[in-house]
C-alpha cells in the first residue's frame, strides 16, 4: 500500500488518479484549492483519504499539506504534480499578467510542491514523482506557445530531477498526455486570449479548432490514463535511463 499526494484533485486527471489509487487500496492525500470539491467527489472514502487545501502557487500551503500527509500517513510514496492551467492565443497577444499566471501554476507551482515533498522522499530513500507535462511539452502548434512553454519547462526540470534523484531512490516520470476528456479545453482551466491582431487570423482559426467540442470526439479517457499512471507506480523499480 502506498501513500499518494495529488495536486489539483478537484476534477480531471487529478480526481481520476485519486479514485484509482483508492480503488486499489492505496491511501491518498487529495489536495485542491477548494477542498469541498474533493469531499463532494469522494463522500465515502473514509480514513484512506486526507483532503488538504492547496493552491500550488502558495509555498507555505504546500509545506503544510506535505506535513499533514506525514502526520496522518507517516510517509509520501507517490507525488503527482498534476495541477495545471492553460492559455491559448498568439504569443504576441499574450500579456505579461496572464503569461505569469500560467507559469506560476504550471512551473513555479510544480516547483513549490516538489520542494515541499522531496525532503520527505529523500529521508525515506524512496518515492515516485509524476510530473504532468503534455504533448505540448514536446511539440507546440499555433496558439499554444505560452502553455507549451510552461510544459517545455516541466520537461527540462523533470529530466534534471530524474538524474538528480535516481541515486537517492526517487524515480521521476514525465506524463505527456494528448487530448483527454477533462474540463481542460472547455472549462475554467483554459484562458483564451482574444484575437485582436488581424494578421493572426490563421492562428485564431487553429485556436477555435482546438477548443471546438465537435473536434473532441476522438479524445482519450482520463480514467484510463489514471489506471496507466497507477500501473506504472505499482510496477517494480524501472531500470534508470541516465
Ligand atoms: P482540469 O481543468 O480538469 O483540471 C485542472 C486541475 O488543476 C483542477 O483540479 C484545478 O483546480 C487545478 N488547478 C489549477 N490551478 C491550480 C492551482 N493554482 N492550485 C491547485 N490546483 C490548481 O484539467 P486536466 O485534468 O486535464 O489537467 C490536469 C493536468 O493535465 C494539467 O497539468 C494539464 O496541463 C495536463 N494535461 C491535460 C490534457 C488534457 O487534454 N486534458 C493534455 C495534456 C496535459 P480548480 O478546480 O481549483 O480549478
Amino acid at each position: 500500500m502506498s501513500v499518494w499526494f495529488v495536486t489539483g484533485a478537484s476534477k480531471g486527471f487529478g480526481a481520476h488518479i485519486v479514485r484509482e489509487a483508492l480503488a486499489r487500496g492505496h491511501q491518498a492525500v487529495a489536495t485542491a484549492r477548494n477542498p469541498q470539491t474533493v469531499h463532494d467527489a469522494f463522500p465515502d472514502a473514509g480514513d484512506a483519504l486526507l483532503v488538504a487545501p492547496l493552491d500550488v502557487t502558495d509555498q507555505e500551503q504546500a509545506r503544510s499539506a506535505a506535513e499533514a500527509a506525514v502526520e496522518r500517513f507517516g510517509r509520501i510514496d507517490v507525488l503527482v504534480n498534476n495541477a495545471g492551467r492553460g492559455l491559448l492565443g498568439a504569443v504576441e497577444e499574450a500579456g505579461d499578467e496572464e503569461v505569469r499566471a500560467v507559469f506560476d501554476t504550471n512551473v513555479f507551482g510544480l516547483l513549490a510542491v516538489t520542494r515541499a515533498v522531496l525532503p520527505i522522499m529523500r529521508r525515506q530513500r524512496s518515492g515516485r514523482v509524476f510530473n504532468l507535462s503534455s504533448v505540448g511539452g514536446i511539440a507546440v502548434g499555433q496558439g499554444w506557445g505560452i502553455y507549451g512553454g510552461t510544459k517545455y519547462a516541466v520537461e527540462g526540470i523533470s529530466e534534471a530531477m530524474r538524474r538528480e534523484l535516481a541515486p537517492l531512490g526517487v524515480q521521476v516520470t514525465i506524463v505527456e498526455p494528448g487530448t483527454f476528456r477533462t474540463d481542460f479545453l472547455d472549462g475554467s482551466s483554459l484562458h483564451i486570449a482574444r484575437t485582436v491582431i488581424d494578421d493572426y487570423a490563421d492562428t485564431a482559426g487553429q485556436v477555435r479548432e482546438s477548443t471546438d467540442s465537435r473536434n473532441h470526439q476522438q479524445v482519450g479517457d482520463p480514467a484510463k490514463a489514471a489506471t496507466v499512471i497507477v500501473d506504472v507506480a505499482e510496477a517494480p523499480e524501472q531500470p534508470v535511463r541516465l
